[in-house]
């Protein structure tokens, strides 16, 4: 993949990143309220602890997966792997990675370990 086109696809993986912890930090206000309304009286009973548990608690498995997703990516741009696939390595078509940037494995070996594991729910962004 050219250059060009791998910075597409940072950009593209940098906004749904954005996107994503900006839904986290928003979350995290929530939870800091709910702890709050929660028969606690003020902030400063809080210990640091309950309201880091209330915003793991809160933050959906779905949204920290999406990040996760993401910056995995992101690290792939870095190192020179993005865009190809991690179970045989031949290249994953652009047209693929543009419906999901995320993507680690091409529809073949997707298929494949989809089969294997039984389906898996994949972030799409
Ligand atoms: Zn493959």
């Amino acid at each position: 993949m050219d250059a060009k086109r791998l910075e597409h696809f940072r950009q593209r993986l940098l906004a749904e990143l954005r996107r994503h912890t900006e839904n986290a930090q928003h979350n995290q206000a929530d939870a800091l309220e709910i702890a709050m309304a929660d028969g606690v009286k003020d902030a400063a009973d809080l210990s640091f602890q309950d309201v880091e548990q209330e915003i793991e608690y809160r933050l959906s498995e779905r949204e920290s997966s999406f990040v996760s997703e993401i910056k995995e990516a992101l690290r792939r741009i870095e190192e020179g792997r993005y865009g190809i696939c991690e179970n045989c390595g031949k290249p994953i078509s652009e047209r693929r990675l543009e419906a999901m940037p995320t993507a680690r494995y091409d529809a073949d070996c997707q298929a494949l370990i989809e089969a294997q594991r039984g389906p898996e729910e994949t972030p799409t962004l």
